[in-house]
């Protein structure tokens, strides 16, 4: 391209923020004003199964889109992602990684919405904002998972309470102050006891948040002459509802975060 007198504004005023290597990248993505989003398209509470799963499904389209997001992570409005330590994804331009991740996420919820709400329409462009945060090893990228899960648990068992108040007849305020200041066992006794809930039994994309990944599946692809079959592991785009604390599905699992 042939410079002109005012290329200095590009060449002196853009200033490319890289992000540093051997970093674990997060771009955590939160719908704005979902609270009033929620309402004005009649979202079930606390949880429109609908509005996870459309959420699910844009988590799927991102990791179909940029491989080099490994996991992925969601509960109501917001989704984690997370790239390989390694990537080399516009050179680790992180106002290019941010952009496109938001935009591509958001693009795909509007396009995907008829699919989860065949009976409504959009009254609102949906939006998101968006943040980057590196993590620079294997415990703190994990560390950052699971706290996303026990806020995950921590809102979802306050939320389940706060609904059945509420849908029991008492007014938003007075939910809030039933509990005030109850601890988790509490809010489990209240479940229990006034609404027959086992909190437990709730559905797992509720009390888990969901969970997008490649996972390694074995296929059968033919047999050979003596009719044995021919086995190849094939990596294949999941959706769990599933524990991320613990050690267990990351010993299962252990090509997803290396
Ligand atoms: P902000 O713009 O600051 O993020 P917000 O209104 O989006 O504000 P959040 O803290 O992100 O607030 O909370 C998201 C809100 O969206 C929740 O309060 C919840 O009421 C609603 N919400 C999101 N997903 C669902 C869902 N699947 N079912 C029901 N409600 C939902
Ligand atoms: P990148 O992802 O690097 O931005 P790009 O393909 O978007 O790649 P740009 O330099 O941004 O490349 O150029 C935008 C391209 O989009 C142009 O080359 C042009 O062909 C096409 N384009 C954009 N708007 C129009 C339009 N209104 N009419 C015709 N073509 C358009
Ligand atoms: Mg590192
Ligand atoms: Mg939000
Ligand atoms: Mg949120
Ligand atoms: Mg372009």
């Amino acid at each position: 391209m042939a410079n002109s007198e005012y290329e200095y504004v590009k060449r002196e005023f853009e200033l490319d923020s890289l992000l540093p290597p051997s970093n674990w990248i997060v771009v955590r993505i939160d719908g704005c004003h979902f609270h009033r989003f929620s309402k004005i398209h009649t979202f079930e509470k606390p949880n429109d199964e609908r509005a996870l799963r459309l959420m699910n499904a844009c988590a799927t389209s991102m990791l179909e889109k940029f491989p080099d997001i490994v996991f992925a992570y969601g509960v109501s409005d917001e989704y984690s992602f997370v790239f390989r330590e390694e990537t080399e994804f516009y050179q680790r331009r992180e106002s290019k990684i941010l952009s496109l991740c938001v935009s591509y996420f958001t693009s795909v919820y509007v396009m995907k919405w008829k699919d989860f709400f065949p009976n409504k329409e959009l009254k609102e462009p949906p939006y998101f904002d968006g943040r980057v945060v590196c993590y620079p090893n294997l415990k703190t990228i994990r560390d950052y998972l699971a706290w996303r899960q026990v806020d995950c648990h921590i809102n979802n068992q306050y939320n389940t309470c706060f609904w059945s108040l509420v849908k029991s007849g008492k007014t938003e305020k007075e939910a809030q102050q039933a509990l005030k200041g109850t601890f988790s066992k509490d809010k489990n006794e209240l479940l229990s006891q006034q609404f027959q809930i086992n909190y437990d039994d709730e559905p797992a994309i509720f009390r888990k948040g969901s969970c997008v990944y490649r996972d390694k599946v074995e296929t059968m692809v033919k047999t050979d002459r003596c009719g044995n079959p021919i086995k190849r592991t094939r990596l294949v785009i999941t959706n769990a509802n599933v524990d991320i604390i613990g050690p267990e599905f990351w010993e299962n699992h252990p090509y997803i975060l290396r």
